[in-house]
């Protein structure tokens, strides 16, 4: 290992796994520095159920292998219905996928450092100039990039990403067996992702089952821990205690068990809007900042995407015959962010308030309007389009949104304010 890089990335997640790839494809010497050792890799951070969606794959060139399960439709659940949606998906096995993205990285001509902890940023002035890692040991570069997802080690010293507690959804996944797909009064679920809105499982939140083949699925609870979802949860319960009631109550799981040596993956993201994203040679990109998209925490895809946006500003700052790394060339990164990786990351941060504290008989009304109306209406619906989201309220919501605003204007330093 050298002492002196173009670009040193903390983190081989999604994220500084493209960006290190991008970065080697165009020959700058790259370093990724990943804390868990390679033998293990990805063990603690192997966190991710990895359902995607084909343009994702086309995007990045994914291959078959790392595939697990391709799948034809989306279904979303409420206590007592469904909607199906046919939808191409592949559920990715997300340790193989991180293991191929550091084998791209790597025959672009990155080097990775395993069994290395960053602990923070090596500073000259008020200007970062390298990292820290393993206690005492650095390595500088022109340009420090941090990717650890929600530890931001580089990025919260350089008081650059400001990730709230309160703002921290947690999730678990279970990799199950023996599951009845397709049980009567509930939608079938052979090759689909489902996601099912339902505070008694998931208060606040949503779980999920995602299947991978036979009678196999991934399995999955998650919420935000804060003052809503204590309103709509049980004192004391758990993830882990919702995950057990979930599994205690549904009858599609009447025979299903654990797959023996399946992993039960665990993991975090935050679900609000980023702050400033970089600074002068540096940028913080993927969970850092955060980018997962918060409705239906795709986080996949939009943490490469801002891998690839970094790379570009990298380009940006770097190629000119005086290369240039301050904050103001690296903007180039924060544009991008908004404008291609999340450009509506306020209208999705405001629906997924509004939809994960609605209460359990408006997500049966929910499922009833999404079955009524036609594609076209629910994807602009999706992507945040007024006249569509419109067409799904009704006058009864009117106390519900009253009383939602009324809190947020109570409490303007929630994070989920995108005001
Ligand atoms: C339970 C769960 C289910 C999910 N399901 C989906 C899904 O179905 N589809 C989807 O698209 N997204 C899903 N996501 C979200 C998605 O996994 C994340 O958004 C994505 O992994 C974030 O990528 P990242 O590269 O920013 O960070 P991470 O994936 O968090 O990667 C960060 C990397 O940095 C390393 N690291 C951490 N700290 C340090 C340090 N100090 N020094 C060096 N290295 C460090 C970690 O080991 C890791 O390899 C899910 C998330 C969870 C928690």
């Amino acid at each position: 290992m050298n002492d002196e890089y173009d670009i040193v990335i903390a983190g081989a997640g999604p994220a500084g796994g493209q960006c290190a790839r991008d970065l080697a494809a165009r020959d700058y010497d790259v370093l990724v520095l990943e804390t868990e050792p390679e033998s293990e890799f990805p063990r603690q951070s192997n966190k991710s159920t990895a359902g995607t969606f084909p343009s994702m794959m086309s995007a990045f060139g994914v291959p078959g292998d790392v595939v697990q399960q391709y799948t034809d439709s989306v279904v979303l659940e409420s206590p007592n219905d469904h909607f199906t949606r046919d939808l191409s998906g592949a559920v990715l096995d997300f340790a193989a996928f991180k293991r191929w993205l550091v084998a791209e990285a790597r025959e672009n001509g990155a080097e990775f450092r395993f069994d290395a902890r960053v602990a923070g940023p090596v500073m000259e002035g008020d200007e970062i100039v390298g990292v820290r890692f393993n206690g005492d040991r650095e390595v500088n570069a022109e340009i420090v990039i941090d990717a650890t997802g929600p530890s931001a080690p580089l990025a919260s010293e350089l008081g650059v990403s400001t990730l709230e507690r309160e703002n921290q959804a947690i999730g678990i996944d279970y990799h199950m067996e023996g599951i009845d797909l397709d049980h009567e009064g509930y939608g079938d679920l052979h090759d689909a992702m489902m996601l099912r809105l339902d505070h008694d499982i998931a208060p606040g939140g949503y779980s999920w089952i995602f299947h991978t083949g036979e009678d196999t699925a991934k399995v999955g609870v998650c919420y935000i821990q804060n003052e809503r979802h204590r309103e709509k949860a049980k004192s004391g319960m758990t993830i882990d205690g919702y995950m057990q009631h979930w599994l205690d109550t549904d009858p599609r799981f009447e025979n299903a068990s654990k797959i023996e040596g399946g992993e039960v993956l665990r993991g975090s993201a935050h679900i609000q809007m980023p702050g400033r994203m970089h600074t002068d040679s540096f940028m913080a990109i993927g969970d850092t900042v955060p980018t997962i998209d918060p409705l239906w925490g795709e986080g996949i895809n939009k943490c490469m995407q801002s891998g690839r946006a970094a790379a570009i500003a990298v380009d940006h700052a770097l190629t000119p015959a005086q290369p240039d790394t301050s904050a103001d060339r690296l903007s180039v990164y924060e544009d991008l962010w908004h404008e291609q990786v999340a450009p509506k990351m306020k209208s999705r941060l405001l629906m997924t308030e509004i939809l994960y504290l609605a209460p359990n008989d408006r997500y049966d009304r929910l499922m009833t309007d999404l079955n009524r109306l036609d594609d076209e209406t629910l994807s602009r619906a999706n992507d945040g389009d007024k006249a569509a989201i419109r067409k799904l309220l009704h006058l009864s919501d009117i106390p519900e949104l009253l009383s939602w605003a009324k809190r947020r204007l109570r409490d303007p330093s929630n994070r989920w304010n995108p005001a």
